[in-house]
């Protein structure tokens, strides 16, 4: 823990931190950056043992750390994540990056799953928010939320996820407006990063998706993990309400002539 520690700094030392989707891909990996400049992270989701074992790992490395099942979209649930957040402290950053997608055209979608997809990607980092909120303001803190490069580029199939990340934004700015200047609100907009949400894409699509950005790779998911600490953190002291692409140069890559 030292070592790494110090490398990172010690930016969330005293902090605490709400990450949710924290049991795999980017939220785990921020769970693991943030306990690594010092914060105590509670880790949110719905996937149970993968969810333990990353706060154990974390723990192991002398990090503190609690996992919480916890479905974002449900509202009772985010009394648990709060008790358990309230173990350490109030909580100085939320981190909504839980997420759902069934791939379908919008006339192929039944209700039911736009409205899933709705809940748990906007409607859970809502809840969360207004859960959070006391201690937000109390502590000055802060509010990062996981959009995509979706939020401003289409790929078939993908209605109600793409409309979701775009809420995040417009979401974003106004929780910046209305609740500025104790608490700033930020977002990421991550473009290929290689975590289980490509676990179903083929080898033929992943190569297109790395050819269509600059870097010419899949970011990992700790290096969306940095962005997040960096908006989240005092560094970013005066931004807010603002957009942060991480993609790798995918949106300003022109695909033809
Ligand atoms: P992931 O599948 O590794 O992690 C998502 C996590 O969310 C999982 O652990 C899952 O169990 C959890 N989750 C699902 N429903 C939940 C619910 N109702 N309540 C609580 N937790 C729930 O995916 P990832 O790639 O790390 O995605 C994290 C975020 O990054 C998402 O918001 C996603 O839209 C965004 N993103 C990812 C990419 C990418 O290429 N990986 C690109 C752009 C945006």
């Amino acid at each position: 823990m030292d070592q790494p520690a110090r490398r990172h700094g010690d930016r969330y030392q005293g902090r605490t931190a709400v990450i949710t989707g924290a049991a795999s891909g980017i939220g785990a990996a921020t769970a693991e950056r943030l306990a690594l400049e010092g914060a105590a992270v509670v880790l949110a989701d719905v996937a149970g043992t993968a969810g333990e074992t990353v706060a154990a790992r974390i723990t192991r490395a002398g990090g503190r750390a609690l996992f919480v099942r916890a479905d974002v979209s449900a509202e009772a649930d985010w009394d648990r994540v709060v008790d358990a957040a309230h173990t350490f402290g109030p909580v100085d950053l939320l981190v909504g990056n839980a997420y759902t997608v069934e791939v379908a055209p919008a006339h192929e979608l039944s209700l039911d799953s736009w409205r899933r997809q709705l809940s748990v990607n906007v409607t859970g980092s809502f809840l969360g928010f207004r859960a959070l909120l006391d201690d937000l303001r109390e502590r000055h803190g802060a509010v990062v939320l996981t959009s995509s490069v979706h939020a401003h580029a289409g790929i078939p199939g993908h209605p109600a996820y793409a409309a979701s990340k775009g809420a995040l934004l417009s979401l974003c700015g106004q929780l910046a407006v209305e609740y500025g200047p104790e608490i700033r609100v930020n977002a990421v907009l991550p473009g290929p990063i290689l975590t289980a949400a490509w676990d179903r894409v083929s080898a033929d699509e992943r190569a297109r998706s790395v050819a269509g950005t600059a870097a010419r790779r899949f970011g990992t998911p700790a290096e969306v993990a940095a962005a997040i600490a960096f908006l989240g953190s005092d560094d970013a002291s005066f931004v807010t309400g603002s957009h942060l692409v991480v993609d790798g140069g995918w949106s300003v890559v022109k695909a033809s002539a």
